[in-house]
C-alpha cells in the first residue's frame, strides 16, 4: 500500500535543468518532455532565459526529443517564452490538474511512461506528473523572487520532504 506522501516523491532531481543529459533521457525511455516555465527556465519577473537553458534545449531537440511548455503563467508570458524558444504551450495550465498535462501529451504524441515532466514544485510539476504516471524530475529553483503562492508552496514542500524523508528512514 502506497503512502499518501509517494504522490509527491519526484523520480529523479538534478540542481538545474542543463545537468539533465539527453542521452539519460533517452535511457529511460522517454521520447518528449514537459517543462515548467517559472523557476525553472525562466527566473520570475525575468525576460530573458538563461545562456546554459538555450543551450540545453538546443540540445534537447538534436536528441530528437519532444518539448512542451505547461504553465500555471498567463497567456502572454507562457506564449511569449513558448515562440521564443520555438515550441509548443499549454498555458494557464492549472497544474496540478490532470487536463493541462493530457492536452500536452495531444501535442507531444506520446504516450505519459514516454513522457518525462521537468518543473521546481512538488505540489504542481510533480503531483501533477505522477497523476497521469508520467516520469517525474524535480530540479532547483532558478534564483529570484517567486510569486505569492509559490511561497506558500515552498513551506508545504518542506513539510511534504520531512514526511518523505521520514518514510525513507523507515
Ligand atoms: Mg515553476
Amino acid at each position: 500500500m502506497g503512502n499518501v506522501w509517494e504522490k509527491f516523491r519526484p523520480a529523479y532531481i538534478f540542481s538545474a535543468v542543463w545537468e539533465i543529459e539527453p542521452a539519460f533521457l533517452r535511457e529511460k525511455g522517454i521520447e518528449a518532455i514537459i517543462l515548467d516555465l517559472d523557476n525553472t527556465l525562466l527566473a520570475k519577473g525575468a525576460q530573458n532565459f538563461p545562456p546554459q537553458v538555450l543551450k540545453w534545449l538546443r540540445q534537447i531537440e538534436e536528441a530528437g526529443l519532444r518539448v512542451c511548455l505547461v504553465s500555471n503563467s498567463g497567456r502572454r508570458r507562457v506564449e511569449g517564452a513558448a515562440f521564443s524558444l520555438g515550441v509548443p504551450c499549454v498555458f494557464r495550465a492549472a497544474k496540478p490538474g490532470r487536463r493541462p498535462f493530457i492536452r500536452a501529451l495531444q501535442i507531444l504524441g506520446t504516450e505519459p511512461r514516454q513522457t518525462a515532466v521537468i518543473g521546481d514544485q512538488l505540489l504542481t510539476d510533480v503531483y501533477g506528473g505522477k497523476r497521469l504516471g508520467m516520469v517525474t524530475i524535480l530540479v532547483k529553483p532558478l534564483p529570484g523572487k517567486e510569486f505569492v503562492g509559490t511561497r506558500i508552496n515552498r513551506r508545504l514542500e518542506k513539510f511534504i520532504w520531512r514526511r518523505l524523508n521520514r518514510l525513507e528512514e523507515g
